[in-house]
């Protein structure tokens, strides 16, 4: 190897080089023979460097190169030349010179693959392999331009994030991976312990209570990029392990971490991708985003915002709408502009399904025809409005528009199923620019909600918020009034930090675990360290926990964070390619004091 040691990469030489000998190492990425000559596309990390082997070449290096399949690991020696005029490639960066080679050695052979590298359909677009067989083979999907983008971009995110916090003053501290299992939330995974029958370390579903402890020992600004862990069900695009961008700070309040993580967005899209953001995002409250957006997760690069028709009940004989106010719920309406003529009664009904999927017991409709000043409403419910011009009015909408209603006795189900609704309509119109970075702020939500199923209130986001100050008084005596110092970020959508404001008097988070019934030993036990440490002149303090798998992943114009993790699992929390999770030797499990049933 010494003697064919790489002199440059695949993605180095230009013009200038034309003259110099080189080495280059890397993979076949393509390779066709053209009238007794050899061309090669060598690729490393770095770009591609097309390779010849000339007609004139000895036979010994011919019939070496005519060997070559795809993906064997070689070496090349060669001249770097000047292509021919025809032979320039202008997309290539190395598109103006070619590597005539004198000697090649193989470095390691490669069997017939499962799926060829960057493989593009005859228009263009890229081959994709189904998800297994990418997983299975995950160290030859990484070799893909994508994962190879993808994973720089990752880096170099993460890079980013640690030279910024450390300008701000940011320590980057480590807290352990095996901790004392306080379920609360996702289910936890376990490690057994040998030493320990019976007893068992849990892996973190976040660092949370430790990085608030390192604000009780003085260290008061903290970050970690850290891996955490969450036993869920499969559903949507989770995965067990995933990786937050934790951070926590003393002696602040609210506006300091919104400040702290825009400017800490603002440098990482600007080091990354050279993208300004604004200043400063906009902000919803939870309520706001609910009423006008079906979701606390908006995504805000299209309006196209929920209107209150609960005038409409009044306005028209719809027994619904009347039904669902008498009940004190709510009439929602979306005005979705020019789509009457697009929407067909079949098109309409698909959209329905969405809305009851969120329980809405139907989605009765509008066309507005007509002209500006005398409007009409055809089709739908139409029947039930003779006064098409009140309902334009209250709605504002205009002759073309559709207009879609959910009527529920809960304003709740009325919102999501509309928001649902609206979600659905942005991607089938593409009404969101698919390069458009929209954050948003959604602040004052619930530190309650209510578990149907247990009966009981739990943390909307987890136990250790700060309720805020005017509503300690009704904390025990009505919950669901209760606010929290809480905030998400929202980025096209997609939920990207969740963070608050946390409690720090001993006495206040008792009555935070009490609500949500962890009282007398049982909150001793679970988290008796946290609230004797808080006895020790305990700072108050804030923070937040941004994804870096969604970011990367938005950053990246991805839909699933599998495509910026480099070794995920699948969707069913399996990994094709090492079949992991998989069995253990009994004696493994006899060492560990564990027994598996069935
Ligand atoms: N630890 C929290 C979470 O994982 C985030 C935070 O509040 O900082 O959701």
């Amino acid at each position: 190897m010494e003697t064919m040691k790489r002199t440059v990469t695949c993605g180095a030489l230009r013009r200038g080089d034309v003259g110099r000998t080189v080495i280059l190492n890397g993979w076949i990425h393509r390779k066709r023979e053209h009238g007794g000559i050899v061309f090669i596309n060598l690729r490393d990390r770095y770009g591609v460097t097309q390779v010849v082997v000339d007609q004139e070449s000895p036979q010994s290096l011919t019939e070496l190169a005519a060997g070559l399949r795809m993906e064997y690991c070689v070496a090349v020696e060669g001249a770097v030349r000047e292509r021919p005029a025809s032979m320039v490639n202008p997309d290539m960066p190395t598109g103006e010179v070619e590597v005539s080679a004198r000697n090649i050695a193989v470095l390691s052979a490669s069997e017939t693959l499962p799926f060829m590298i960057d493989e593009v359909n005859k228009d263009g677009s890229p081959v994709v392999p189904n998800e297994d067989l990418r997983l299975q083979y995950r160290y030859l999907d990484l070799r893909t331009g994508r994962m190879q983008h993808h994973t720089a971009l990752r880096h170099r995110v993460a890079l980013a994030v640690r030279t910024f916090l450390d300008k701000q003053g940011f320590f980057e501290i480590e807290t352990p991976t095996f901790i004392k299992s306080t379920p609360e939330g996702a289910r936890d995974y376990l490690v057994p312990s040998r030493l320990y029958p019976g007893k068992f370390y849990a892996l973190p579903q976040s660092p949370q209570l430790y990085k608030q402890l390192l604000m009780v020992s003085g260290f008061d600004k903290y970050f970690q990029i850290a891996r955490c862990y969450r036993d869920e069900d499969a559903r949507g695009d989770r995965q067990p392990e995933f990786t937050q961008i934790d951070l926590e700070m003393s002696f602040v309040g609210r506006e300091d971490v919104l400040a702290l993580t825009e400017g800490m967005m603002a440098h990482v899209f600007k080091e990354t991708l050279g993208v300004t953001l604004p200043a400063q995002f906009p902000r919803l409250t939870y309520e706001d985003a609910i009423d006008r957006y079906g979701t606390d997760k908006p995504d805000l690069r299209f309006a196209l915002e929920l209107r209150d028709g609960s005038a409409l009940a009044e306005t028209g004989t719809f027994a619904a709408f009347k039904d669902a106010v008498t009940a004190g719920g709510a009439v929602k309406a979306l005005v979705v502009p020019g789509a009457a003529e697009a929407y067909s009664r079949k098109k309409i009904e698909d959209l329905e399904g969405t809305a009851r999927v969120y329980k809405a017991k139907g989605l009765p409709w509008v066309k507005v025809a007509g002209t500006g000043a005398a409007p009409v409403l055809e089709g739908g419910v139409s029947k039930f409005f003779p006064d098409a011009g009140a309902v334009c009015s209250a709605l504002g909408a205009k002759p073309g528009d559709l207009i879609l209603f959910v009527s529920d006795s809960s304003k709740k189900t009325a919102c999501a199923a509309l928001g649902a609704v609206r979600s659905r309509l942005g991607k089938d119109l593409g009404l969101a620019d698919p390069a458009a970075f929209a954050f948003v702020w959604i602040i004052d939500f619930p530190l309650f909600q209510w578990n149907e199923d247990e009966a009981r209130w739990e943390a909307a986001h987890h136990l250790f918020s700060m309720p805020q100050e005017h509503c300690l008084s009704t904390l025990e005596s009505d919950p669901g009034s209760v606010k929290g110092d809480l905030y998400d970020l929202v980025l096209n959508g997609y939920e990207l930090a969740s963070g608050s404001i946390r409690i720090h008097d001993p006495a206040l988070q008792k009555r935070v675990f009490s609500v949500v019934g962890i009282t007398g030993e049982e909150a001793e036990a679970k988290f008796g360290f946290l609230t004797r440490a808080f006895k020790y002149g305990a700072p108050p303090h804030g923070g937040i926990a941004p994804g870096l798998d969604r970011l990367v992943m938005l950053m990246a114009g991805e839909t699933s964070i599998k495509e910026v993790i480099p070794f995920p699992k699948n969707t069913f929390a399996v990994s094709p390619m090492d079949d992991c999770p998989s069995e253990v030797d009994r004696k493994q499990l006899e060492e560990l004091h564990l027994a598996v049933r069935g």
